[in-house]
């Protein structure tokens, strides 16, 4: 199981790019640059940590979306609590996947 390449937020994809520990800043694991569309994430961490930095970064470029600035103690909060409510009710995300009939993208794959 591999971090996606893309990601969609507010129907915009993002690149995911790796960066290595050398070029990225001492202490962040990740960066959104909102004008590049690009996700940039730390290539040394872990599955957990990695989720949980894409979290923390796609909590940003929707914060630019709606409020056009971005919020740094929000994105932690809201980054580390849907997280672990994924972590801990992992069923959820079997919901998501197989239980919803209309999905609201459905239309654009088909495109
Ligand atoms: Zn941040």
């Amino acid at each position: 199981m591999q971090i996606p390449e893309e990601l969609i937020v507010f129907g915009r994809i993002y690149q995911v790019r790796n960066v290595s520990p050398v070029q990225s800043l001492e202490g962040i694991l990740g960066a959104a640059s909102y004008r590049d569309g690009t996700i940039y994430l730390d290539d040394e961490v872990d599955m957990a940590l990695a989720l949980s930095v894409l979290w923390h970064e796609a909590v940003h470029v929707a914060q630019q979306e709606i409020a056009g600035t971005i919020d740094e103690a929000q994105a932690r909060w809201i980054a580390l609590f849907v997280h672990t409510f994924l972590l801990n009710n992992p069923d959820i995300l079997d919901c998501y996947r197989f239980g919803i009939d209309d999905a609201p993208f459905d239309d654009e794959d088909e495109e």
